[in-house]
């Protein structure tokens, strides 16, 4: 993969839990501190002309605080997106049911039968079978996969029926960075709309901050942090997020992606702890990078030096947050990458064997034949993920040494780092 030198000028980023903390709050019916629920699928109107004024558009959440069907705009839900919004730091945003939900929506609406998208190569397998299989087939839009990281191949991709630039902003699994105001520049300089999945780095980096137009998120990940719901948003302009609901054109009225404000509710509550959970992630992922760097493994994390987008990544995020929850071990085969996994689940409970990210605990699958394994051999060999390659999102339970002494003992059963009696290497720690 090459790395070719960029002259966009990258902005300093804004915390955005400042704006996040200045959104408006919602009480509950009785003055509660959290907000009500509101369960309802279908709104009284105070007068039948109310209901007229809907249709049109005339009257909404935003004019008149009026509500017209739970499929349309739930006030829950809508709540839950405003704080989605300053988080990202766009005019506004919507919930879905799911982060593909959010994706197929958002590229559906942008994208007409005969259109174009240029996507980066690694993206979340779902993202790439929607592109690579569905989308051609069932709706006539064509995607060109490229490497987002050589800018002259996304700019050579782009045609006169392209509308759209799609990268995420940290690539799943191989954590490669999307250089996003260079991006930028090329999208806006074609006339086309930059969609960035911010599902890796929530707070991390501000993908609108920095040029993009869409940000388009999966909160079953790190926002939920539970791992117990499936749940998507679109970030946008207000006149984006209008359009997806549109009563006639609209994919998100259309299709019905629909969140339930119950859910909207249980994630609103995972908002304010958000930023904290964030900077542990990142802090454990990057105390075992180094230590298992140290100890000769092959381990890819952005926040070590060597990284290719160390740099990059240093420019693009904001430091309160360091450089992301997921790391990379490269084993080699998938033998040894199962035979890791079986031994970090089951003898030394450092964490599970298990596809998704941003949960509580380590969750640990082999990127090759569980999530991205959609791709073709061809397409995995090209974006560079091995078949040994084990994804770790680091969890914050227990404490970083008692973590690091569980997966020291795995290692050193492998043969891969010399066994020692006592703390194992690079502990602080001179607890047993
Ligand atoms: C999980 C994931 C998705 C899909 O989200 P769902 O909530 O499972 O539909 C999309 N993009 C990325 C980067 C993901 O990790």
């Amino acid at each position: 993969m090459k790395n070719k030198p960029n002259v966009v000028k990258h902005p300093r980023v804004k915390n955005p839990v400042e704006t996040l903390a200045n959104t408006r709050h919602e009480f509950g019916e009785h003055g509660g501190v959290n907000m009500s629920i509101e369960a309802s699928t279908t709104f009284t109107a105070m007068h039948p002309d109310v209901l007229a004024d809907m249709f049109h558009g005339d009257k909404g959440p935003d004019k008149g605080g009026c509500y017209l069907y739970g499929r349309h705009f739930n006030p829950t839900v809508y709540s839950l997106s405003r704080q989605l919004a300053a988080l990202e730091g766009t005019e506004a945003a919507y919930c879905t049911a799911s982060g593909m939900a959010a994706i197929s929506a958002t590229l559906i609406q942008l994208c007409n039968t005969g259109d174009h998208i240029v996507s980066a190569h690694t993206v979340y397998g779902g993202t790439y079978a929607l592109m690579h299989d569905m989308l051609p087939v069932k709706n006539g839009i064509t995607t060109t996969l490229v490497d987002i990281t050589d800018l002259e191949e996304v700019e050579a991709a782009i045609t006169e029926k392209t509308r759209v630039l799609y990268a995420e902003s940290i690539a799943n699994p191989t954590l490669r960075v999307a250089d996003i105001p260079a991006l930028s520049e090329i999208a806006h300089r074609h006339n086309l709309t930059l969609v960035i999945d911010n599902t890796f780095s929530p707070l991390i980096i501000s993908p609108k901050q920095l040029g993009a137009d869409i940000v388009v998120h999966s909160m079953t990940k790190f926002i939920g942090g539970a791992s117990d719901h499936i749940a998507g948003a679109i970030c946008a302009d207000k006149e984006f997020i209008l359009e997806l609901m549109d009563l006639h054109t609209g994919a998100l009225m259309l299709l019905g992606p629909t969140m339930d404000p119950k859910v909207a509710y249980d994630i609103s509550l995972r908002i304010p702890h958000l930023s904290l959970r964030m900077a542990e992630h990142g802090k454990r992922a990057q105390l075992f990078a180094e230590r298992l760097k140290e100890l000769g493994l092959k381990v890819t994390y952005p926040g070590l030096p060597e990284h290719p987008d160390h740099g990059l990544f240093s420019e693009l995020h904001c430091a309160d947050y360091g450089y992301g929850g997921i790391l990379t071990l490269d084993m080699g085969a998938e033998e040894a990458a199962n035979q890791l996994m079986d031994m970090l689940q089951n003898d030394y409970h450092f964490g599970y064997l298990a596809v998704s990210l941003g949960y509580f605990d380590t969750l640990m699958s082999c990127s090759g034949s569980t999530t991205s394994s959609e791709m073709t051999e061809e397409d995995k060999a090209e974006a560079g993920i091995s078949p040994g390659l084990v994804r770790m999102s680091l969890g914050y339970t227990g404490t970083s040494e008692q973590r690091w002494r569980q997966l020291y003992k795995a290692l050193e059963r492998m043969g891969l780092v010399q066994a020692v009696s006592g703390p194992a290497p690079g502990s602080e720690s001179r607890a047993s």
